[in-house]
């Protein structure tokens, strides 16, 4: 399914891109550039460093050498032309929504997405930046629901509780077509499974807290874009409000990248597993997992995505506050949190018993149950889900 070049090339972005060697005294990975700022021999060399402050390095509230190896590597991973790196997956979203949005304009939001990038948008009311959320990912409803102000469609592939897929070739075409701007929440797939720039997305956003971190010590965001964008959004929201990432997250972030692969490739088997074995269980409802075959947006996924990660939800056949409570409390080995994309196997529910009209809103069962399926042995882990459904 995947390219096998293309799957190679992300190997070594993930390994050595962006790293000159050479001059670190042969040190096998890059140190960390912990400096606040660079000095210059002479004034007018400062000077016209100051003067294009994205292509050199001056104070690392702009750029920093560790940081901008990072950048180099998630751009090339999204085949994206410039990445800018921010302090956590919100500073990423709110900076790429800023820069496309101003008074008057209306943004789409295709189903569900991440909680606070929801919340994110209704502070946007106050400064006369609306939104609405059209439940379905069919390109022809989507098209219906865009308005004359709409100037952006904000989008996750997967969506968030319900795992359906969005056609991004087509959706990239639409808004091209009305000159509307489209981002994209790539934090579940990464950029080794979906790269949507190739598909025609202005805008990749994500958060480095969950796969591309994927230890549960480090938070960060990114986005990525054309040369342009980038540039504007360097001059703007980066350098404005400063929601930098550190060169000390940053450095961990290239550790994280460096194992990249091998960790997506256990994510994926393990929860494929999981998943089938949920979906034989007389308890469950359904599973949301676009890579069983069961699933509506399977052959969409086979297109697009080159893999599956371990983020998947399934819904309770009894769907109450209650069974789902009992499901979740008696696991051992999924722990109980939110966040994912780690080592360690997550459990939770949307459903926290005081939010059944907002969940009905939402087009999310009651009895949805949603796992993070880690890098432990997979029998055990469908061990443990099989005594917490018993
Ligand atoms: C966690 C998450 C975010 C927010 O990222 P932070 O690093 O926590 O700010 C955004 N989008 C998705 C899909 C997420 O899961």
């Amino acid at each position: 399914m995947v390219k096998s070049e293309e799957r190679l090339k992300d190997i070594e972005i993930c390994m050595h891109y962006g790293e000159v060697p050479n001059n670190y005294n042969g040190a096998v990975i890059p140190p960390t550039f912990s400096n606040t700022l660079f000095v210059y021999p002479t004034f007018e060399e400062l000077g016209k460093a100051v003067s294009n402050e994205q292509r050199h390095f001056v104070y690392t509230r702009g750029t920093n050498p560790t940081v901008h190896i990072a950048e180099q590597k998630l751009a090339e991973l999204e085949r994206g032309e410039a990445c800018k790196c921010f302090a956590s997956g919100m500073a990423a979203i709110s900076a790429a929504l800023l820069n496309s949005l101003k008074s008057g304009d209306h943004v789409l939001c295709i189903s569900n997405v991440y909680f606070s990038s929801m919340d994110f948008l209704t502070y946007m009311e106050k400064f006369h930046v609306s939104h609405s959320v059209i439940y379905s990912t069919d390109i022809a409803d989507i098209e219906q629901a865009l308005l004359p102000a709409t100037k952006v469609i904000y989008l996750e592939c997967p969506t968030d509780h319900n795992f359906r897929l969005v056609d991004l070739k087509a959706l990239a075409s639409l808004a091209k077509s009305r000159g509307i701007r489209t981002i994209i929440d790539n934090t579940w797939a990464t950029p080794l499974f979906q790269k949507p720039l190739t598909h025609g997305i202005d805008i990749v956003v994500h958060s480095t807290s969950k796969y591309l971190g994927g230890h549960s010590d480090l938070m960060g965001g990114a986005v990525i874009s054309s040369k342009q964008i980038i540039s504007q959004l360097f001059t703007d929201e980066f350098i404005l409000f400063g929601g930098i990432m550190p060169p000390q997250e940053a450095s961990q972030l290239l550790r994280s990248l460096r194992t990249l692969p091998i960790r997506m490739a256990t994510h994926e088997a393990n929860a494929l597993k999981v998943a089938k074995f949920l979906e034989s269980h007389s308890a469950v409802e359904a599973v949301h997992h676009p890579g069983l075959p069961s699933h509506p947006d399977y052959e969409l996924g086979q297109r697009q995505l080159t893999g599956y990660s371990g983020l998947l939800s399934f819904s309770l056949k009894v769907a109450t506050y209650k069974t789902v409570k009992k499901v979740i409390n008696k696991a051992k080995v999924f722990q109980i949190g939110v966040s994912w994309g780690s080592f360690e196997s997550l459990i939770m529910s949307p459903n926290y018993g005081n939010n059944a009209e907002q969940l009905k809103k939402e087009h999310t069962s009651t009895g949805l149950i949603r796992i993070s399926v880690g890098q432990g042995d997979v029998d055990e882990l469908i061990q443990d889900l099989k005594q917490a459904l018993a």
